[in-house]
């Protein structure tokens, strides 16, 4: 991470005052007949008035424009592209995955707080590091990434920086990529769609009054969800199974139904909770509870179904099959692919089916 500099501790300041320097005027805003603006970035859609700051926390309005996080990640790091987790998208390949700070849900189970309640939560310090969209294409390509991924904090809501960085990585080969909420808009996925070609939507529940404990609704991610479909993004949706929150039959049938009815070739994550940040009390999930909900998948349609974060524990659920001949064509452990028998065209070698995703030709 040659190229990214530590700004220096500004110890006066808090990082939300550090953060207001770290922006550029928005893309994605409309002003309203009563001069306010409307930010289109995610489904809040906050109508901002003057000095206002919107949900995020990271996007406010200044001077009658819209101000948006810019030349900044609070973090980088390589990971397989199966911890995004994409498990249809070039497998065994490295994912740059790069993350700003700060979120519009505030979940009190978020693995990733340090960064996504960096604003909200004076526990969360995670100071940021300046940067260009070329340093990180740059360091990206020298770690020999395959891929570059916004993550960490929800991507959504710092759009115009991913662009810029997108643009980049694409003129220099790179596959790009959101692992996301789903809070999306109509104007944000037609803004991000000439860039943008992977994106990963965290569908924590079925139920509108858990979002709304989250702090958001559950509409626009199904909406959001529906269009990432129809617009061609290579889209792959993962629940985080939590006991007593979202486990139910009821509830992981309806959500499993409205994901197959979208597509049954979409594939479904399910994946293990462990206690962290604020919700400490629920208990850890089993094998046991990943198998049953990956059933209930399967019982929906779905024909893609993946158990995650018990890596050796869940049998086959780990393994890419065929749906046509129910040949396996990619071996996991983890994040390890051990075996790999996809064609080059993305088609099963044993009876020829095409493989919904996205492949290496050569
Ligand atoms: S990104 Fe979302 S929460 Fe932030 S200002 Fe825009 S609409 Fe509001």
């Amino acid at each position: 991470m040659a190229h990214l500099v530590q700004p220096k501790p500004d110890t006066a300041r808090t990082l939300a005052d550090v953060l207001s320097r770290e922006t550029r005027e928005g893309e994605l805003y409309d002003v309203l007949p009563d001069g306010r603006l409307r930010c289109y970035a995610c489904g809040h859609c906050c109508p901002l008035p003057e000095g206002a700051v919107g949900v995020c926390k990271v996007r406010f309005n200044e001077g009658g424009r819209l101000r948006v996080p810019w030349g900044y990640v609070g973090g980088v790091q390589c990971d397989p592209v199966e911890k995004k987790p994409f498990f249809h998208a070039y497998p065994g390949s490295l994912a740059y995955s790069f993350g700003m700070l700060g979120c519009d849900l505030h979940c009190g189970y978020c693995q990733n707080w340090v960064t996504s309640q960096a604003i909200r939560d004076p526990r969360a310090v995670a100071p940021p590091l300046s940067a260009a969209p070329g340093d990180l294409v740059r360091d990206a390509l020298r770690h020999r990434a395959r891929l570059i991924v916004s993550t960490y904090n929800e991507p959504l809501i710092t759009s115009e920086w991913a662009v810029a960085v997108f643009k980049e990585a694409k003129a220099a080969g790179l596959t790009t990529g959101f692992v996301s909420n789903g809070n999306g808009t109509p104007q944000v996925l037609e803004y991000l769609r000439p860039w943008l070609d992977l994106y990963k939507v965290d569908l924590k529940s079925f139920d509108d009054r858990h979002y709304r404990e989250l702090g958001g609704r559950l509409q626009p991610i199904l909406d959001t969800i529906r269009r990432l479909h129809e617009m061609d993004f290579w889209l792959e949706i993962v629940t985080l199974l939590i006991p007593g929150f979202n486990d139910s039959t009821d509830e992981l049938s309806r959500l499993t139904e409205f994901v197959a009815s979208v597509s049954v070739d979409i594939p479904w994550h399910v994946t293990a909770f462990h206690g962290d940040y604020k919700m400490t009390g629920p208990e850890t999930t089993t094998a046991s509870m990943l198998r049953a909900a990956a059933e209930i998948g399967r019982r929906a349609g779905l024909r893609y179904v993946y158990a995650g974060n018990l890596p050796g524990q869940v049998g086959e659920l780990e393994h890419t099959r065929c749906a046509s001949c129910g040949e396996t064509l990619i071996e996991r452990r983890g994040y390890v692919v051990r075996a790999y028998r996809v064609t080059a065209a993305g088609r099963c070698p044993s009876c020829d089916s095409p493989i919904p995703g996205r492949w290496t030709a050569t």
